[in-house]
């Protein structure tokens, strides 16, 4: 690691420390779905059946990006990120203007043209973010994960992208990449199979490979509120439990989040209750691609829109919607879930539950 990105992260772990001990000005992580457009029909959730459009064009990214100028991670979602023609300028605007920024993160659910997705990621790694790690959604073996996925063929489109983004690690050391797994009542019990069918197609594939999660049920984001995805809660932490256990040991912050992370899901998914109080409108903020800003991705209580801002988040930082919010997450009346997107900066700002 160079001195430039020893530096950033230091400013980013420095940052979250901080977090611990005093409420912050102004949040660290930004999670900024870029657009509603999916080609996916997942069981799971709803977003690909929205049409969107008025969706934040690159000017007004750029002007939102060069006005909030403090963010040391960014994780972009959709929808579909990679279905943004402008996907590389919309990073590239956020990595010269936060210049601080240690770690961009982004999930895809391989479905776009492979040759323009590897070439496309190979142009955001040669901005020189520090850290850039993509995320593939998995959620079955083969016939499985098409079937949840609802596009014939998509399993072996996400075994082609894990290869070619194996490759792309040979020559890209900032680049990281997991499958990330979301367990619902469609794959329940199907987890560890997966992996070892995954691991006999990818001879480097381990068990830290997947990233685990739980459908979350989101009016705001997924837009599946009127969908049943809950797992039978015993069939899930079971094979949770066995996932943990098969994991090796790793060295390093993310590692350590990440076992955290899981510790705590196995919690939640026994109790349905989130293990701990989150630090949205804290630490973070999400922003959907029409510019509402939120708390969380998963509560759906907006707190204001940057086009009527000036493209900024400080006139609404401190707003009486957001001042309630906070109040409500002191009070331990945060809406409950325990998702990735949130649950890593909750998590490093309560630095005990680390240990
Ligand atoms: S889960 Fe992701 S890939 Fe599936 S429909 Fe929703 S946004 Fe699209």
């Amino acid at each position: 690691m160079t001195i430039n990105q020893q530096t950033k992260l230091a400013g980013l772990a420095m940052t979250a420390l901080r977090s611990n001990f005093t409420r912050l000005s102004r949040p660290y992580k930004l999670t900024f779905s870029i657009t509603y457009s999916c080609q996916s029909r997942c069981l799971t959730c709803s977003i690909w059946q929205l049409h969107p459009t008025g969706e934040l064009d690159l000017r007004e990214i750029k002007e939102f990006a060069a006005r909030n100028n403090y963010f040391k991670w960014i994780e972009i979602t959709g929808g579909e990120p990679f279905l943004r023609s402008d996907i590389v300028d919309i990073i590239r605007a956020f990595k010269d203007s936060s210049k601080d920024l240690y770690l961009l993160t982004m999930p895809t659910n391989s479905l776009c043209n492979p040759d323009a997705v590897v070439g496309k990621i190979t142009q955001i790694l040669e901005l020189g973010i520090p850290k850039v790690s993509i995320t593939l959604s998995l959620d079955g073996y083969r016939e499985l994960h098409d079937k949840i996925r609802g596009i014939p063929g998509n399993f072996d489109r996400v075994i082609n992208m894990a290869r070619r983004l194996h490759e792309l690690q040979a020559t890209h050391s900032n680049l990281f990449f997991i499958f990330g797994y979301t367990m619902s009542r469609f794959n329940q019990g199907h987890l560890l199979e997966t992996i070892q069918k995954v691991k006999a197609e990818l001879s480097w594939a381990t068990y830290n490979n997947f990233h685990v999660n739980v459908g979350q049920v989101s009016d705001t984001y997924y837009k599946n509120e009127k969908l049943d995805l809950a797992p039978d809660r015993p069939v899930i932490a079971q094979e949770l439990g066995e996932f943990i256990g098969y994991r090796k040991y790793e060295f390093g912050a993310l590692p350590t989040v990440e076992t955290a992370f899981l510790k705590k899901l196995q919690y939640y998914v026994k109790t349905g209750k989130p293990p701990m109080k989150g630090r949205s409108l804290d630490v973070s903020l999400f922003m959907d691609s029409y510019g509402n800003v939120y708390p969380s991705i998963m509560w759906g209580r907006k707190i204001g829109n940057i086009r009527e801002s000036g493209y900024s988040l400080a006139p609404m930082w401190n707003n009486d919607e957001a001042k309630e919010v906070r109040r409500l997450i002191k009070e331990g009346r945060e809406p409950g879930a325990w998702t990735a997107c949130e649950a890593y900066q909750t998590l490093v700002g309560h630095i005990a539950s680390l240990l």
